[in-house]
């Protein structure tokens, strides 16, 4: 098979991995630069060009686009599909897995366990939205965050309302969440490719820290997941439209909740922590899959 990697980085360690298993395996792999494409959006015969050209017909792209390009890259993304290629995670699902909201509400109406969120803008009654989701403490989150940045625990009512009054002047939109203490700074990452968790991880936040990001000193060890973790992870990747992507979910004392689905999930972390080879299991997915025309929206 002809293979894409979008990405903007050819040295990242996703990205070499993804060459490395795709050429293991006897496929063809480029790497292109998301941002660098660029494509006629209103020819009859939707094509993308590349430095000077047009790119060849791929028969699978796989799509590493990062939360600062979405815009963008997902449009690149979806005239891929328009030209009939299959992408491992679609436009669509991309697009909508970052959207936190939007993706708590889909996986809200769909049951799955999520910690009580409250979400606003400029609450008139701050105590009132932090009384709905069972008072402090409570976690603070800025919409827009990434890595654990403007994620604050917040001990007190006193404490949250005065961060909550900070973030509204910054004309944030704001995430509050019940505290989930008994996750004791941990969280599993479950990496989740055609319907089956392939691989889970524990992060464990440094000492002193709730927050488990790798990017934030968290360290990584291998763990066994309940089969309700398990169906949890499957299902909330179902619910997304993703067939790739990781699912961190918190363990709490009334079950798996779901924190965040990340549809570019890093595999440094989670091929060190679980010696498997990841990168392999994505390509082999794609084998089985992309020619079958799964493209379920051709970019529509
Ligand atoms: P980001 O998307 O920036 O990584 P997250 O929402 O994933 O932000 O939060 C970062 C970390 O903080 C999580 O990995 C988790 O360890 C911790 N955390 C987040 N929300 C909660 C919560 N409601 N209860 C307990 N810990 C939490
Ligand atoms: N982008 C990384 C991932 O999704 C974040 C890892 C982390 O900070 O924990 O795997």
């Amino acid at each position: 098979m002809k293979i894409a990697i979008l990405s903007r980085n050819p040295r990242l360690y996703s990205t070499r991995r993804l060459v490395e298993a795709g050429e293991q395996l006897g496929h063809e792999v480029d790497v292109i630069d998301t941002m660098h494409c660029y494509m006629d959006i209103t020819s009859s015969n939707p094509s993308v060009r590349y430095n000077g050209q047009p790119l060849p017909k791929y028969d699978a792209v796989i799509p590493r686009i990062g939360a600062s390009v979405t815009f963008y890259g997902t449009a690149v993304v979806r005239q891929f599909e328009m030209m009939g290629t299959y992408s491992i995670n679609e436009s669509v699902a991309i697009s909508r897995s970052r959207d936190k909201l939007r993706s708590l509400q889909l996986m809200s109406r769909k049951g799955l366990g999520l910690p009580k969120t409250g979400f606003a803008h400029h609450p008139d009654k701050i105590g009132d939205l932090l009384k709905n989701v069972g008072g402090a403490p409570v976690v603070i989150k800025l919409l827009e965050g990434t890595q654990g940045i403007g994620v604050v625990l917040a001990e007190s009512n006193k404490t949250a309302e005065s961060i909550i009054e900070a973030f509204m002047g910054l004309k944030a939109n704001i995430l509050v969440q019940e505290y989930i203490k008994e996750a004791g700074g941990a969280d599993i990452r479950c990496l989740v490719v055609g319907g089956k968790v392939i691989a889970a991880m524990k992060r464990q936040g440094a000492e002193g820290e709730f927050r488990s990001n790798l990017h934030r000193g968290g360290t990584a060890s291998l763990i066994r997941l309940s089969p309700e973790e398990r169906r949890t992870a499957v299902e909330a990747a179902k619910v997304m439209g993703l067939n790739m992507c990781g699912v961190d979910i918190l363990r709490s004392n009334h079950g798996p909740l779901i924190m965040e689905v990340n549809s570019s999930p890093g595999l440094e972390g989670i091929e060190a922590a679980t010696g498997k080879d990841v990168a392999s299991m994505i390509i082999q997915h794609i084998e089985k899959t992309a020619f079958l025309s799964n493209t379920k929206t051709k970019g529509k």
